[in-house]
């Protein structure tokens, strides 16, 4: 009988691997620093030793964080790549990362990135340039900073099914909101408090609007799912509309307030003319949006601009991964995480399988998600107001769960009942989008009905 003999080459710590880093700004400087300091014990830890053969910054004279050998920094990032075997692209926006990221491809380099606005824009056909050329395309900084989450949903959970996934993946935007949360500040103090502090860009846009948070969405979805999700099939609400009066309500109810990143597998009624078998379509939701959470929660207890993603897979159950999602040494490690597992698999000889993208799953617009809706109303104080709000939600199918009322003007001894506003606070049942939709525009067109103040989704419970 023949017998085969499989061995695995023994590492070669004289082997070297160069190594190409584009930007040394707060992540990349460390990650430089760490590469310097720790050559060793990454070389021990890789079977390779990491070659750090230069720096492509836009200015060589700029100071820096660490202080860097001057002659690794260069400003043709281009020819820097052409030399490497690994690139570690933390430069960040779309240009030139992006065309410098095909070149390392085409180039045959591995790549790391940190660069989750690039993923969320040209994620998926950087992934295939990537699956055709044979190397390895990483980014476990673009998510959740040093979390170690991506590895984690595409490695260790490879042989289970998630079927929801929510994160608190955006820093600034959990700050603010626990900020309004602790303190009772507006959203506009708790901004400014935000700034001062650094946790928010002079331009906040894109944290309080929820894009950033929709980009780590498409990345986890797409991981998570085995399918391919684009920035563009985030359903994605920020946090600007989000008032003290909201925090207070959800405080009071026994919830609080996050901005969720969720993905999660839903099974629906197919849409007309679909020939799926039992006239359903399993696909994929995903969204970004303020959410009242149970404050027994785990996602609850994040505070400050600390991030968490909640996962809930079918052999697993329920796993949380709890960290700093930003900041360039935190960040650094988990690139360099990514750097030592991709050099490894290449002193093995090969770059093994990194993700699989087989499934075809749908994507299901936020019209198929059901969920509890907390709904805040500034109603006329009036006798049967309450009456003629139960009565629409129930004509529109929405079942209310609990309502609270806040009265703003006292009573004289003479009232008669009438007169003065109420804050109403009413929590539903679980009720699709379009039959809330439907139950919010005709409780608008209600003479008692002075402004719907707010609408929030409620999940974990
Ligand atoms: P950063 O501080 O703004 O640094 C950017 C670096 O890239 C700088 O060194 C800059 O050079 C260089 N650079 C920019 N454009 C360039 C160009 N056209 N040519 C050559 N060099 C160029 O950025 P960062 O905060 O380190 O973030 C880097 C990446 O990591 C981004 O994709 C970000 O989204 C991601 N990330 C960051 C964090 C975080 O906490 N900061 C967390 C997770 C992920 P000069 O120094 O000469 O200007």
């Amino acid at each position: 009988m023949d017998t085969a003999v499989f061995s695995i080459p023994a590492p070669d710590e004289t082997k070297t691997l160069k190594v190409a880093l584009l930007g040394a700004g707060n992540v990349g400087a460390q990650v430089a620093r760490i590469l310097l300091e720790d050559a060793d014990a990454l070389a021990a830890r890789t079977g390779a030793r990491l070659e750090l053969v230069g720096i492509a910054v836009r200015n060589v004279h700029a100071p820096r964080d660490v202080e860097l050998p001057r002659e690794l920094f260069t400003t043709d990032a281009s020819a820097l790549v052409r030399r490497a075997d690994v690139v570690i692209e933390l430069m960040g926006g779309l240009e030139p990362a992006r065309t410098l990221i095909l070149e390392a491809i085409e180039h045959g380099a591995t790549v790391v990135t940190g660069n989750k606005a690039l993923l969320a824009v040209d994620g998926p056909s950087l992934y295939e340039k990537a699956d055709a050329a044979r190397v390895q395309l990483s980014y476990e900084a673009a998510v959740a900073g040093a979390i170690p989450i991506l590895r984690p949903i595409r490695d260790s959970l490879a042989g289970d099914k998630i079927t929801r996934v929510m994160g608190i993946v955006n820093g600034t935007t959990n700050f603010i909101l626990d900020q309004m949360d602790t303190t009772g500040a507006s959203f506009a103090d708790a901004l400014a408090e935000a700034t001062r502090l650094g946790y928010a860009e002079a331009d906040p846009t894109a944290d309080i609007e929820g894009h950033d948070a929709a980009a780590k969405g498409a990345i986890l979805a797409s991981l998570s799912f085995h399918t391919r999700f684009a920035l563009e099939d985030v359903d994605c609400q920020g946090i600007t509309a989000v008032t003290a009066g909201d925090i207070a309500a959800a405080k009071d109810a026994g919830f609080v307030i996050k901005l969720l990143a969720i993905a999660e597998k839903l099974t629906v009624p197919a849409a007309e003319g679909a020939d799926d078998a039992g006239g359903t379509t399993t696909g994929v939701s995903v969204r970004v949006h303020p959410t009242l959470l149970p404050r027994e929660h785990p996602l609850a207890a994040v505070h400050g601009a600390f991030n968490a993603v909640f996962i809930e897979a079918e052999s697993a159950g329920e796993l949380m991964f709890y960290g700093q999602g930003a900041g360039g040494t935190p960040t650094a490690s988990a690139v360099l995480g990514d750097v030592v597992s991709a050099a490894r698999r290449l002193v093995l000889g090969g770059p093994g399988r990194t993700e699989t993208t087989t499934g075809v799953l749908p994507v299901l617009g936020i019209d198929a998600v059901t969920t509890k809706y907390c709904i805040g109303l500034d109603a006329a104080d009036q006798p049967g107001v309450l009456a003629r709000i139960s009565a629409l939600f129930a004509e529109h199918g929405v079942s209310i769960e609990t309502m609270r009322q806040t009265v703003h003007r006292e009573r004289d001894a003479h009232d008669d009942g009438a007169g003065g506003s109420a804050e109403l606070r009413i929590v539903t049942h679980r009720a699709s989008e379009a039959s809330l939709a439907a139950t919010v525009e005709a409780i608008n067109g209600l003479d008692v009905i002075n402004s719907v103040t707010s609408v929030l989704r409620v999940e974990g419970v």
